[in-house]
């Protein structure tokens, strides 16, 4: 049963990987990579088209885009860096880290389920759910948390649009004031 590979048949798969991608954002040609037209097309068909992405996923990524930048321009003006650790960092180097996971869209967009650290801290939080937990007591208020965990628990039908109207209003606030 076990296949054994050369390391030659490996570089090849990562190869056929990105050749693909390369394929895909046109890049292949510019590249000049070395195939012939018989192994572009076959690779070319091989290639699955993306799925379009829906109104409501589309949705979804711009209401995920504007809420990380509220998050860490508001890191930004409360720490000038990471909310968790205190190191100075620029917006680019800061990640809006979910408490409560992205899959609950109770609290997916909740300002108090997220908070702006670097990427470093956010590993070592997603990995230490207890650490997550004591910080995040310390870090909105216990009160603050339970209500949070509550909301996350709710049964209610979740309003994309008046989210989203939110957010936008949130946004150009926190824009006006950075
Ligand atoms: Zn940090």
């Amino acid at each position: 049963m076990r296949k054994t590979k050369t390391p030659r048949q490996k570089i090849r798969v990562n190869n056929r990987w990105l050749l693909k991608r390369l394929i895909v954002f046109g890049a292949a040609n510019t590249y000049g990579l070395k195939m012939t037209d018989e192994e572009y097309e076959l690779l070319k068909s091989s290639i699955k088209p993306r799925k379009k992405k829906t109104d409501r996923q589309k949705q979804i990524v711009r209401m995920d885009d504007m809420c990380s930048e509220i998050i860490r321009l508001r890191a930004l003006s409360r720490v000038s860096g990471c909310e968790y650790c205190g190191k100075p960092k620029t917006i680019k180097q800061l990640q809006c880290s979910h408490f409560i996971g992205r899959g609950n869209f109770h609290t997916r967009w909740d300002l108090d389920n997220l908070g702006g650290i670097d990427s470093h801290c956010h590993m070592d939080l997603d990995e230490n759910p207890e650490i997550h937990e004591a910080w995040m007591a310390k870090h909105i208020g216990s009160k603050s948390l339970d209500n949070l965990v509550t909301r996350s628990r709710s049964t209610d039908k979740v309003d994309l649009d008046k989210i989203e109207a939110f957010l936008k209003e949130s946004l150009e606030r926190w824009r006006l004031e950075g």
